[in-house]
């Protein structure tokens, strides 16, 4: 028995049967900190359209009270 490849050992995709063999450290850790890192992103741009939708939604409000009051004034003028 010189050869212990019944295991299906592949350390290069960091799978291990035998529990010998050196795999890459911590390959969750890195992949749990770019699931963070993603859903930080996700909220910090959600939170952006949503800003930039609120900004949106002032600027035609003021947009439309500005021309009311414009058209109010002219009248007025007139
Ligand atoms: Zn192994």
């Amino acid at each position: 028995m010189t050869r212990p490849i019944q295991y299906a050992c592949s350390p290069a995709e960091r799978y291990c049967e035998c529990g010998r063999c050196q795999l890459p450290p911590a390959p969750c850790i890195d992949l749990g900190g770019v699931v963070q890192l993603q859903r930080a992103t996700f909220t910090f741009s959600t939170f952006l359209i949503l800003l930039a939708g609120l900004l949106a939604f002032y600027a035609i409000g003021f947009a439309k009270t500005e021309g009311v009051h414009r058209t109010i004034i002219a009248e007025r003028t007139v």
